[in-house]
């Protein structure tokens, strides 16, 4: 006897176009309702099969049942003062912390702007790659998300307000699941405008994985999460790297940009008294100075489980102003979300010790 499975239908997003049309008319739709119903979901953030409106009134009372919009669990949600929103979801039990991943969802600073806002979102539950400051790869990977989880973290972020940008910057190395993030991106774009430049995927830069990206007719941009320029300190930051040369890394950077026309964004986490010195400052101009590629500081956003600190703002302006002074075009991104220790990971990395309240799912789930 085979083991006793655990049975739910599939998800909307899991099925594939024919699949999805089969299974529509099934449910006594049309077939052309199955475009609809991605579409709708997706453009409008539809969480609630009760308010597709313009489907069939027995297709609509069919979905909860028999093609549930989203299959995720929604377990934690936080709101920060800067009005970023993070969402913690789980597909694989209702309360368990553990495989859960993190979307977060990012409006315009500005009061006001007509533009939406930016999402983050994440390509693996858990990280292999160990970066010793980052929540999201304490306990290592769990496992790779599917395609349809990517697209889901679209849909709960839509479901907040409207979207114009996206980052691949939540839990996870998205060059190693590459083939669903990519698949996932064009579902997404069935149904939100989320032009080329509008996508940015980050990466601790596998120099394999980068060629084979660029060649794959890639609709992103790419940011390469440096962190400095000595690589016996490359080495311990990104530690599944180790062994990988710098040079290796900026050398794809540039075949990257040969092959996209796409400049490479590198990112560095400023850490304070690790590499924020004038001598990593130097260094990584020695290392990108003529390239076309502009850096992108990050002052680090704590972590209490983490042995790192923050460096102040004079000091991470001081760094800007060195690579700039050299030619490099350098920008600081000052992370949201922290007053809720919402930064990168961390909302999981709480709970996974605890136990969760599986209440949650149904008092803010879908
Ligand atoms: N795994 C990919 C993408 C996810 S992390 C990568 O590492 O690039 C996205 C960015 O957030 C990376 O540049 C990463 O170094 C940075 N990051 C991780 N933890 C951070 C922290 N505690 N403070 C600031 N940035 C952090
Ligand atoms: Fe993984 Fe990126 Fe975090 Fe490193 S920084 S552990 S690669 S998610």
């Amino acid at each position: 006897m085979t083991a006793p499975q655990t049975h739910r239908p599939q998800g909307l997003f899991e099925l594939d176009p024919q699949a999805l049309e089969a299974k529509v008319v099934e449910l006594g739709g049309r077939p052309f309702h199955a475009r609809i119903l991605r579409k709708e979901v997706l453009s409008k953030g539809i969480l609630d099969a009760q308010e597709l409106t313009s489907l069939p009134a027995a297709l609509r009372a069919a979905l909860p049942e028999a093609l549930p919009l989203l299959v995720g669990h929604a377990l934690d949600r936080r709101e920060s003062r800067d009005g970023a929103i993070k969402l913690l979801t789980g597909f694989d039990q209702a309360g368990l912390r553990q495989s859960a991943i993190e979307t977060v969802y990012m409006p315009p600073r500005k009061k006001n702007s007509t533009k939406g806002a930016t999402v983050c979102v994440s390509t693996q539950a858990g990280c292999p790659v160990g970066c010793p400051f980052c929540a999201s790869g304490i306990g290592g990977l769990i496992r790779n998300l599917k395609a349809h989880e990517i697209v889901e973290q679209f849909v709960r972020a839509r479901a907040l307000g409207p979207i114009s940008r996206c980052v691949v910057m939540g839990i996870g190395e998205p060059l190693l699941n590459l083939e669903a993030l990519q698949r996932a991106l064009a579902i997404v774009r069935e149904g939100l405008e989320l032009g080329a430049r509008k996508v940015t995927v980050s990466s601790v830069g596998f120099p394999e994985r980068i060629r084979r990206a660029a060649a794959s007719d890639p609709r992103f941009d790419l940011a390469i999460s440096l962190h400095t320029p000595f690589q016996e300190q490359r080495d311990e930051l990104v530690p599944a790297m180790s062994g990988v040369p710098i040079d290796e890394i900026l050398s794809a950077g540039d075949d990257w940009f040969a092959a996209t026309g796409r400049e490479v964004t590198y990112e560095y986490v400023l850490l304070g008294g690790t590499n924020d010195s004038e001598d990593h400052a130097r260094n990584l101009v020695d290392r990108l100075v003529g390239r076309r590629a502009t850096v992108n500081l990050i002052p680090y956003n704590p972590s209490p489980e983490l042995p790192f600190r923050r460096p102040n703002p004079t000091r991470v302006e001081n760094f800007r102003a060195l690579l700039e002074e050299d030619g490099l075009v350098a920008t600081v991104r000052w992370s949201r979300g922290l007053e809720e220790s919402a930064a990168c990971g961390q909302l999981r990395a709480q709970g996974v010790a605890g136990e969760t309240d599986p209440d949650l799912d149904s008092v803010s789930a879908t």
